[in-house]
């Protein structure tokens, strides 16, 4: 199998025919020996699944995966990984908003000698203010607070080699955020650029919600930052407290000068309460991630699934009983 092409998908039913349609002209253009498409689908909703039922009827490259409920874009992604066969793996959204027609030139890259060869968008379409703006802010935010160099401005859409997915199947942690462990790995990585489109039909399954969710697995799963933050700014905050309590003490039994003193208590009541709340909650978002992972659940549960011959490496949760690995 030279190439793997992931697609998570969540209520995509508006774009699965046009996404398949284009990915296997292109795939087909490519000259390949054989590739794969591996559908996971993420608790869709809507007909989604019967969708990629009936491509994986028609077309035996086609193999799926439904999970039980959705899990998550990074969690279908991971289950992607576990499940394709390929030589080189490509991850791309069934939105169209990463056009396939680039899989040729990563896929050349890769084969130049790189094991990862990521797509950056140089503009981004049909996308609120609010989100590019944050999307903005979130990278150079991590970026700067990370010691790993995460490229900012790029997604998940990528190609990837054999030896980087063996490498992610390794990492045991719950909290994924893929693109970061593919620069934690490292070897040899480059890019190439393209203008992001507009979704081509439907909406987005990203709310913010799950957006915010995905910048804190980011910043707590590579970088430590915060924690020392909340230490320093701990020590900072008691030292001016000190040198305040110090001229209140002066000012009470040397100059006598004082006055009843409502305003600064209050500020530094709110100011101190504000600052250790803030510290207990970035301690509290790591110890919540350290929980997910010393319980050791399996990452996602599947109900159903045509590919019977995973990868070596631990069974996937829900693959029928009896299939070679
Ligand atoms: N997706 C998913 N699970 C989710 C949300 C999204 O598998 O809970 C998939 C979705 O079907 C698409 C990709 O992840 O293939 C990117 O999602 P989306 O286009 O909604 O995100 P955006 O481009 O708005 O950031
Ligand atoms: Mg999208």
């Amino acid at each position: 199998m030279d190439l793997s092409v992931i697609i998570p998908i969540y209520n995509e039913e508006e774009n699965i025919p046009a996404l398949y349609e284009r990915l296997r002209g292109v795939l087909d253009s490519m000259s390949l020996g054989s590739y794969e498409f591996v559908f996971v689908n993420d608790g869709s909703a809507d007909r989604s699944l019967s969708l990629i039922r009936e491509l994986a009827a028609r077309d035996p490259r086609v193999r799926y995966a439904d999970f039980s409920r959705n899990f998550g874009h990074q969690i279908a992604v991971s289950a992607g990984l576990d499940l394709s066969a390929g030589a080189a793996i490509v991850i791309i959204d069934a939105d169209l908003q990463d056009p396939p027609e680039l899989i040729p030139a990563l896929y050349t890259k890769l084969r130049e000698g790189y094991e990862v060869v990521y797509a950056k968008r140089r503009s981004r379409q049909g996308e609120s203010a609010a989100k590019k703006f944050t999307a903005k802010l979130f990278y150079r935010l991590l970026a700067r607070i990370t010691n790993i160099s995460i490229p900012v401005d790029t997604g998940d859409f990528r190609v990837v080699s054999r030896k980087v997915v063996d490498a992610l199947r390794r990492m045991p942690e719950q909290n994924k955020f893929i693109r970061g462990q593919i620069s934690w790995i490292g070897y040899r990585q480059t890019y190439v650029e393209y203008d992001r489109a507009e979704r081509a039909g439907g909406e987005t399954g990203y709310t913010y919600r799950k957006m915010l969710r995905l910048a804190l697995d980011g910043i707590t799963g590579f970088s430590d930052v915060p924690l020392k933050a909340a230490s320093i700014s701990g020590f900072v905050v008691s030292g001016i407290a000190f040198l305040v309590m110090l001229y209140t003490l002066y000012e009470r039994f040397v100059t006598r000068n004082y006055q009843p003193g409502w305003a600064s208590l209050m500020i530094s009541i709110l100011f101190l309460g504000g600052v250790q709340l803030i510290a207990v909650g970035i301690i509290g978002e790591y110890i919540a991630r350290l929980l997910a992972n010393v319980r050791q659940r399996p990452l996602y549960i599947i109900s159903d699934t045509n590919v019977t011959d995973a990868p070596t490496l631990p069974r996937p949760v829900g693959l029928p009983t009896g299939t070679a690995l």
